[in-house]
């Protein structure tokens, strides 16, 4: 039977959690509702956001990386501060925005998303579902369980484009026992968070995050949030 009912259990093993997000509004659109609940709950959470999200705007901005970084850098505080985040729990590496497969020999990268891992020591880590079918986000979580391997730390999943791009063939390949169902206890301030990344407009019109399909932004204001235990 496919069943999403199983709720999500934050009680143990989220003392410490590590969200990794490829790019700056990833971890509110995926993981905004978690983070909160966790934060209220008295639980450590820090963040990582792997790149700057400078590739979004380098046709139409173009000569205006630095300024778009900037920015996006502003909402990212803003944003996830209205969860309850604070500025300095939130870390930023510099993995190439678009095009994230191409690190993959950049040992400093990873060497100082290893030396975050081991200085944050988290209970539990957030990383995309490996369906997200983004090359980046696949990117991130390939990493991830690469510099995870071997250790004990439990690994759980969050959908960010899962949700919009998962093929047919790979719906019935979910793992569903390990999904977890989590509500999302203050929806207004996600939404106001969501609103933050995709209502601040690039000097060309289009917003900071992109021009994110309608259908894809209305899942990230459904009253639940969806995981996957690994
Ligand atoms: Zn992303
Ligand atoms: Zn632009």
């Amino acid at each position: 039977m496919l069943c999403l009912s199983k709720k999500m259990d934050v009680s143990h093993g989220f003392e410490r959690t590590l969200i990794v997000s490829p790019h700056p509004d990833d971890e509110v659109f995926g993981c905004g509702g978690l983070m909160q609940t966790l934060i209220q709950s008295g639980k450590h959470v820090e963040l990582v956001i792997l790149s700057r999200g400078e590739a979004v705007h380098k046709c139409c901005c173009p000569n205006e990386e630095e300024i778009i970084m900037s920015a996006r850098a502003k909402l990212t505080d803003a944003a996830n501060g209205i969860l309850g985040l604070p500025v300095g729990r939130i870390h930023r590496l510099d993995f190439p925005d678009g095009d994230f497969i191409s690190a993959r020999n950049r040992t400093e990268l990873f060497v100082a998303l290893g030396k975050l891992v081991e200085d944050i020591s988290p209970t539990t880590v957030l990383i995309p579902h490996p369906y997200e079918n983004s090359p980046d986000h696949e990117a991130a979580t390939n990493f991830m369980e690469n510099i995870l391997r071997g250790s004990s730390i439990p690994l759980c999943y969050y959908c960010v484009w899962t949700w919009y791009h998962m093929p047919m063939y790979k719906i019935l390949r979910l793992r569903y026992k390990n999904a977890r169902l989590l509500q999302v206890g203050d929806r207004e301030s996600k939404n106001r968070a969501i609103d933050i990344y995709i209502k601040n407009r690039a000097r060309c019109g289009i917003s900071y995050s992109g021009d994110l399909p309608k259908p894809f932004i209305h899942a990230f204001r459904w009253k639940y949030e969806l995981f996957f235990l690994k």
